[in-house]
This record gives C-alpha cells, sequence and structure tokens, in this order.
C-alpha cells in the first residue's frame, strides 16, 4: 500500500519505515502527507506549510508545526474530513511530486563533506537550536540541500532543547525547557540491517557513554544527530544530550567530546567516510583527534597523524569577543579525554597543549578555538570585518608572521531565500524577477529588474507583509501580558497595539551586552517622542537573555520600568516573548528598520538583518559585522552608524545613542512619511530597491555555499 518513496537516499530505509508506519494510521488516501511530514523540505516548498495547516490551524500551532505530531494527533473525523477533500489531496499530490524531483537530481560534483556544528535550527519544529550560529547552521543545510551537494551533517539531540522565556509583570525572565520528545519529531533512528540500532560507544569522564543516531531529513540533506537519552547509558551520561550549551563545564566538554568524537565513530559506523569535515564553530573540534586515531593505532605520533587529519579539516570560527572562546582547565579536559586517550595510546596533556596559543604555558586553560585552528587546513571569520578581527585575536598562535598573513580569511554568511523572504515579497519577485530569483540568487543579473517594479507594488507587498506582522504582534502580546499577570489596561492596550501603517521597528536578537538594546531607551524623553509623535515609529523587541546574564535580564526589565510613563507607550512599544525562529521569520519580514547596534567590533557578523534586507526593511546598524560590506554611501540603501573601536564606553554609547536618534529623526521617520496624498513614499522605496538590489546577490546562502565548495571544501583551498 505505501511503497516507500524510491526518492530516499540509500540508508534511509529507517525513514521510510517511519513514514509507513505513520501513514498505517492515517486513512489511505492521506499517505502522502506521511510522506512528506519526514522530510523538513516541505518547509522551504510552496505550498507546505500551508497544507498541513489547513488540516486544522489549532492542531496546527499546538505542535509547533510538527507534521508528524499533528498527524498523530488529529482526531479521525478530521482526517476522514480530509481524506475526502479532493483539492487537499491534490496539492498534497503536487507537492510530494515536486519534493521527490528535487531527491532525484543528481548530485553535484564536490568533495564530500560532513557538517559538525552543536546547533541546528532547521525548522522551529525540531529544537536543536539557540541563536544565529544554529539558523546560520540550518541555512547552510538547506542551501546545500538546493545546490545538490554531498553533505552530511552531525549533531546532538538535546532532549530539553534549548531554553524557553518568560517574563514576569516586572519585566524579568524566567526560563523553562520543554521536552523534545524525539519519535514525535520527523526523525527516525538508524538501525543496521539486522534491525539493531546504530550506536557508537565513546569513553566520557571515565565512562563508556553510548550513543544511539537520529536522522533528520533536511531536503537531501541527512543530519544525524547523537543521543545519549537510552536506558543503558547512566544518568550522568544521558544528561550530556539533555540541554542545549548546558551549563556547567564538564558536561559541557562531555558534549563536545560526543560531537566530535561519536560524532565521526557514527559516521564511520554508517560507512560514511567524509573528503572534509567542517567544523562550524569549535564546539566538533575532537573530530579531529578520532579522525587522527587510525593513524596513531597504525603507529604514528599524535603530530603527525593530526598533521594528515588536518588535511581534511577545515574550521570556521563565529566570535570576535575573547571571553566567548570557550576555555576549560587543562585538567578537566584530561578528566574528560582521559579514556580516549588512553584507549588511542596518547598523552591527553599534549592534546592540552594543542589548545593553548602559548602550548607550554601551563597556567593557560585549553581553548577549542585554539585547537581548531592548530588541527585545520583553512580557517575563516564570517564577514571581512570579523576576518580581520579574528586574525588579530589569534596572531599569537602564528607570532612569526606579519598579522595579514595570519591564515584566517573570511567568508560572509549569507542566508536561505526560500525560508526567510515572505509571501508578498516572494510573489513580486516571482512576477517582475521570474523563478530564477531562487536558483540564480547568487547572480547580481538576477536582481536588475527590481528598480523597474512599480512603487505602488512594492508599496503593496510591503504594506502586506507588516500588517501580517501587526497582526501577530496584537495577538501574541495580549497573550503575553495577560499571562504576565499585567493590569487589564495595558493587557487591552496590547489588542490595539500596533497600527499596520506606522513605521515599524525591530531589534530581535540575544540580549548580550555588547548588542546593547540599553542605546534604544538611553534617552527616554526623546524616544517617547518618536514613539509619540505625528508621524510615530512603533517599536518590536525581542530576545533571550542568558540564563546566568543578570546583567541582561537587568536591562530588559529596566525597557519594562518605562512602560507606564506614557500611555502611547503601552501601544507602541512590545516585547514579544520567547524570540526563535518563527517569531524571527515574521519579525525580518514585516518590520520596515531594523537596528543593530553592537558595540564594535564585538558583532561577527548579524545574519537577521540580511533576512530582512532581502524581505525590503532597510538597516540602520553600526558599521560592524557585514554592514561594512553591503553599506553604499553612494547609492544609499540604509543607514550607518561609526564602527569605530572606543575604549571609553560611555562615551562611545552617548555618541551612538545621538547618532541613532538623529538619524531616525531627520532622515528615517520623514523619509518613510514622505508619499503624498495616501501614495506610495518613493524616496523611501528608492532605498528599498537599492537595498535588495545591492544585498540579495551577495548575502544570498547561495554565495556563502559557493564560497565554501570553492575555497574551503575542495583540497587545495585557502
Ligand atoms: C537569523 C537569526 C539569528 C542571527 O541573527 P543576528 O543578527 O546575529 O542576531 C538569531 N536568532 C534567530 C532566531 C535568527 O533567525
Amino acid at each position: 500500500m505505501n511503497t516507500p518513496s524510491p526518492a530516499l537516499p540509500a540508508g534511509a530505509r529507517n525513514l521510510s519505515e517511519a513514514v509507513s508506519a505513520l501513514a498505517s494510521r492515517l486513512p489511505e488516501p492521506l499517505a502522502p502527507l506521511a510522506a512528506i511530514a519526514y522530510n523538513l523540505r516541505w518547509g522551504w516548498t510552496p505550498g507546505g506549510s500551508d497544507l498541513f495547516e489547513s488540516l486544522s490551524p489549532h492542531r496546527w500551532e499546538l505542535s509547533s508545526h510538527n507534521p508528524v505530531r499533528m498527524l498523530l494527533e488529529l482526531s479521525a473525523p478530521t482526517l476522514e474530513r480530509a481524506a475526502g477533500d479532493e483539492q487537499l489531496l491534490q496539492r498534497a499530490h503536487e507537492i510530494q511530486r515536486a519534493i521527490d524531483e528535487d531527491l532525484q537530481r543528481p548530485p553535484a560534483d564536490a568533495p564530500s563533506t560532513a557538517y559538525f556544528c552543536a546547533e541546528f535550527g532547521v525548522h522551529r519544529s525540531v529544537p536543536v537550536y539557540s541563536g544565529g550560529l544554529g539558523a546560520l547552521a540550518g541555512d547552510h543545510l538547506k542551501e546545500a540541500s538546493d545546490r545538490a551537494l554531498p553533505l552530511v551533517a552531525v549533531g546532538l539531540m538535546y532532549n530539553q532543547g534549548y531554553f524557553r522565556q518568560r517574563l514576569d509583570a516586572s519585566g524579568w525572565q524566567h526560563e523553562y525547557w520543554v521536552p523534545t520528545d524525539p519519535p514525535l519529531l520527523p526523525a527516525a533512528l538508524e538501525h543496521d540491517e539486522e534491525g539493531r540500532p546504530v550506536t557508537v560507544t565513546v569513553p566520557i569522564d571515565g565512562e563508556p557513554v553510548v550513543a544511539q543516531i537520529w536522522r533528520v531529513q533536511v531536503g537531501r540533506v541527512p543530519l544525524f544527530l547523537l543521543d545519549t537519552e537510552r536506558p543503558d547509558n547512566s544518568r550522568m551520561a544521558r544528561w550530556i544530550c539533555s540541554q542545549l550549551y548546558v551549563g556547567d563545564p564538564e558536561t559541557r566538554l562531555a558534549q563536545y567530546a560526543l560531537l566530535g568524537i561519536g560524532g565521526v565513530r557514527a559516521l564511520r559506523a554508517m560507512g560514511i567516510e567524509p573528503d572534509t569535515v567542517h567544523l562550524n564553530e569549535g564546539h566538533a573540534a575532537f573530530a579531529t583527534l578520532e579522525r587522527a586515531r587510525p593513524a596513531i593505532e597504525g603507529g604514528s605520533s599524535l603530530d603527525d597523524a593530526l598533521a594528515q587529519a588536518r588535511e581534511g579539516t577545515v574550521f570556521t570560527t563565529h566570535t570576535p569577543v575573547p571571553a566567548g572562546n570557550d576555555a576549560y582547565p587543562g585538567q578537566l579536559v584530561c578528566d574528560v579525554l582521559g579514556g580516549f586517550a588512553q584507549e588511542a595510546g596518547v598523552d591527553a596533556w599534549r592534546i592540552v597543549e594543542l589548545g593553548r596559543t602559548q602550548q607550554y604555558d601551563f597556567d593557560e586553560p585549553f581553548g577549542v578555538t585554539q585547537f581548531a585552528l592548530r588541527t585545520s587546513r583553512a580557517a575563516n571569520g564570517v564577514a571581512r570585518r570579523h576576518g580581520e578581527i579574528a586574525r588579530e585575536m589569534w596572531h599569537a598562535l602564528w607570532a612569526d608572521r606579519d598579522v595579514h598573513d595570519v591564515p584566517i580569511g573570511h567568508i560572509t554568511n549569507g542566508v536561505h531565500l526560500p525560508s526567510w523572504v515572505g509571501r508578498a515579497m516572494a510573489r513580486l519577485f516571482d512576477g517582475h524577477l521570474g523563478p530564477q530569483w531562487v536558483q540564480g540568487a547568487a547572480d547580481p543579473r538576477t536582481w536588475e529588474a527590481i528598480d523597474a517594479i512599480p512603487d505602488e507594488e512594492l508599496w503593496a507587498a510591503r504594506n502586506e507583509q507588516r500588517a501580517v506582522l501587526v497582526d501577530f504582534v496584537r495577538d501574541r502580546s495580549t497573550a503575553d501580558r495577560l499571562q504576565r499577570g499585567e493590569s487589564r489596561d495595558y493587557v487591552e492596550s496590547a489588542a490595539r497595539a500596533f497600527d499596520p501603517d506606522v513605521l515599524t521597528i525591530g531589534f530581535a536578537r540575544r540580549i548580550a551586552t555588547y548588542k546593547r538594546l540599553d542605546l534604544l531607551v538611553k534617552n527616554a524623553e526623546r524616544a517617547i517622542r518618536l514613539l509619540d509623535g505625528d508621524r510615530p515609529v512603533q517599536l518590536l523587541i525581542a530576545g533571550k537573555a542568558h540564563p546566568r546574564d543578570d546583567a541582561g535580564k537587568a536591562l530588559v526589565q529596566g525597557l519594562f520600568a518605562q512602560r507606564d510613563r506614557v500611555g502611547r507607550v503601552g501601544e507602541r512599544v512590545v516585547f514579544l516573548h520567547d524570540y526563535d525562529l518563527a517569531v524571527g521569520a515574521r519579525l525580518v519580514r514585516g518590520c520596515d528598520v531594523w537596528v543593530n547596534v553592537p558595540r564594535p567590533p564585538m558583532e561577527a557578523s548579524g545574519t537577521s538583518g540580511m533576512k530582512s534586507a532581502v524581505n525590503g526593511g532597510l538597516q540602520l546598524s553600526v558599521l560592524d559585522g557585514w554592514w561594512p560590506e553591503a553599506y553604499d554611501e553612494h547609492r544609499p540603501n540604509g543607514w550607518a552608524l561609526s564602527g569605530e573601536t572606543d575604549s571609553d564606553h560611555g562615551a562611545q554609547d552617548y555618541r551612538h545613542a545621538d547618532d541613532l536618534y538623529r538619524t531616525l529623526e531627520e532622515e528615517v521617520v520623514p523619509t518613510f512619511y514622505s508619499g503624498q496624498d495616501g501614495g506610495p513614499p518613493h524616496a523611501w522605496l528608492a532605498m528599498v530597491k537599492a537595498s535588495i538590489r545591492s544585498i540579495a546577490p551577495r548575502f544570498t546562502a547561495a554565495r556563502m555555499l559557493d564560497d565554501y565548495v570553492g575555497r574551503m571544501y575542495r583540497p587545495g583551498g585557502e
């Protein structure tokens, strides 16, 4: 009855069994839905999300847009109704056919690559990500699938995911965790020919830790997630796969050992030997140790074996802040990796030495970034400026070279357009650029026709995306305020909050001190004048503070303290709880201006701005991260605040806040409201066109993948 889709790549037998098992619980005509549900490709196939939502919008929401869970939870009458809906079945067949065709394309000619990362933000329904690094990794996999690259990915299955955020009435952040429940995800455990789960064992912290392997299919790319949540493991070992970026250093190192060493073992157990391993951030750096092990066992020294493994390893660093680079006491590394070192016959302290800037400085801790840099053939930062900062930061590792010759390049991040571009804008691009705006995104010629789009149409698309966001904000902020136990008045103001015709500014990112959320309210009177003027501004804020970052939480609480000052503030400023991929997507689609004011040079890239730009949002950003590469003062495509470094933080904050308000008052607001007699604001739209045309081809993940394949994955690259 349910023949497994022939398009599933070899080795996916277990996923196809999962499809059959789900299909067997559905009325027969709905079998295609089961097949679609088990490949996240539906998430960026036009109509994919609507298909599932149309079965039951309510259950769709409750399942966090996880179709496997929703199909298991729908009532029999709902399923029967869907099974009799010819139009729905027709759409399902079309989507399944589109996905099958995509999966059946021949692979591109490129080195086989295994992409290791501690987090993957592919879709909100698979909660194994926290923020920017994960969103980038998710986009990397989706674009690799679109380009038919021979890439597999390796990560961890966190059984409680990343923390969720709730604020109380005082504005203080509280964290909670939700069980991930892997069997309800679009994931299947890898099994061998005899039907036994494929497992790997890694000695970690004196204990043999067993991990099973979940496969999540991201289009053509399999994402393998290691999971220690098994009855044969101790409580401690099971805790390794509990939470993303768990706080205590011992468990964190255990996660890294599992990801790196266990990840390579898992690939081997499945018969996968990639040409290149791409370490996306240093968390998986121990992968190189495991890849070196066969040579060590064959008699090579650790250094020689690593030199060999190094040839097949490339590394991307994401952290321009020294304190952000993970470091651990040498003894702790020896404790966690002791069993592995013994097994491989190497001295654990030699591993520690390779993770120090000064190898023989016994007081220096082990740094994962130093270890990754030493054991990779090529390394890169994630924006041009970040490359420069990284070369300065790690100059001491190549002390005999000039700083310009430190072997760290840059590949600027890019975003997966089909995942981020909103409906109205996608329709506009389809109509005016033709369907090649997706396939040919990296070619500047694709975007030339932007200039010819009539302003009325562009404005209508922007208004539509803003209106969708405003609806969402009203609904969500009412729910958030009710849950916080706010006063009735304030709750009610949420329902009036936000006007679909008002200039909408977004600030959504991790609440870390260096992101300087506080600049927005540095001068409260001036901020209130902007919010409450005749040409008003409305402001959306979202973001999570690290659970241990009390300063970050206090900052958000400080914002909340302002809410009673003027009646209007409750309607014009909204803090959205629980920033994640889905909230992020709504914000970048609907906001007119995306504000980014990190303290230079601490922003590695800042990819949310790229997502906003491809939706027709304009950037108001400090010249840090990606923005110095994109900002064009000759054909203005946004606004820039200076990106100088200054050790006097107080003075710099004062200048930047002043610049920010001045730009908003004198440039942003008048330009946005420059439309005559209800017509579109032509000056604004000229900037939007300049922004899309200059940014879309260069900051798309298509260009990013071209760069990674050409300059990093092919041997003899950088
Ligand atoms: C894109 C994205 C990020 C990264 O963007 P930044 O500009 O670096 O903050 C973080 N979180 C989510 C949910 C995203 O979608």
